[in-house]
């Protein structure tokens, strides 16, 4: 008898990015000083996605978008935002977070508190998939894959993904291991008839991880399962015409899980790919 899931695709936030963000192709990072003043007419509005998952093994976040501090009054505020992250991100994400949006008000809204979350998946480092991380840090565990928190610990990621948001929290790393799936064959697999893994999609960051939901065991031709893709693809379009959304680490590494998420969507017990910041994907719930 297959598990019911049920995937609450939740909008904590939005920014408003250079259109090179989604579809940047070939925009590296050599250009992103460029990108972090792109005038208002060349940017576009992405929600920044958390989903909550209600699954038969538990109660499951991924990501936690913003934080209410970066937006107290619900509406963007530069200076509110500048407190929170150093000038150039500030600049490149324009953030915000509607009144009653940031991941903390959204659980109570449903009579959820944050130690009713039986795991916290953080895709990766970066500021609006974390900010929101110290409303939920009662959460039973809080997992991040080391590869991550490896790379961010150095260099540019650390440019990129401010300490302060996650260093002090309580998030419990693991290590990536071989997988049957995967860009890498590289995953973190929880249960034990794998219903949820952590998959590891490099390119954005060499450490991130897609997150794939099931409703029972891969061997069985009845099982569905949804793919949240953070950030590897912002739309299908990126993986429907091999585009790669600017600004990654490593252009090969995108090229790469695209081509893997192409190969997942086309499998016939795939209900859904969803993307972090797919303007396409209002809230809602997907259900198998
Ligand atoms: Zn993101």
């Amino acid at each position: 008898m297959a598990n019911k899931i049920k995937i609450h695709v939740l909008h904590c936030g939005y920014i408003r990015v250079s259109e090179k963000v989604p579809f940047g192709n070939r925009i590296g990072l050599g250009t992103v000083g460029r990108e972090l003043l792109a005038p208002e007419k060349e940017r576009v509005t992405l929600p920044v996605c958390a989903y909550l998952i209600e699954h038969p093994k538990g109660l499951i976040l991924v990501d936690t978008g913003w934080s209410r501090e970066i937006s107290p009054e619900g509406v963007y505020d530069p200076l509110a935002v500048e407190k929170v992250l150093p000038k150039p991100l500030a600049a490149l994400f324009h953030p915000w977070v509607p009144k009653g949006a940031a991941i903390h008000e959204q659980l109570e809204e449903r009579g959820l508190r944050a130690e009713d979350l039986d795991l916290v998946l953080l895709t990766h480092l970066d500021p609006d998939h974390v900010s929101g991380l110290k409303h939920v840090n009662r959460a039973k565990r809080i997992i991040l894959p080391e590869d991550e928190y490896f790379w961010a610990c150095r260099t540019v990621y650390r440019l990129r993904q401010p300490w302060s948001l996650w260093i002090d929290q309580p998030i419990e790393r693991l290590y990536y291991r071989a997988s049957a799936i995967g860009p890498n064959r590289w995953g973190i697999s929880f249960f034990e008839d794998e219903s949820v893994r952590m998959i590891n999609v490099p390119g954005h960051t060499e450490g991130q991880a897609a997150v794939m939901v099931s409703n029972g065991p891969e061997y069985l031709e009845s099982t569905k399962f949804a793919l949240l893709a953070a950030d590897a693809a912002y739309s299908p379009r990126n993986w429907r015409e091999s585009i790669t959304p600017g600004f990654g680490f490593n252009r090969e590494g995108q090229l790469k899980s695209l081509r893997w998420i192409a190969e997942t969507e086309r499998k016939p017990g795939c209900v859904r790919v969803l993307c972090s910041h797919d303007p396409e994907v209002g809230q809602q719930t997907v259900e198998f």
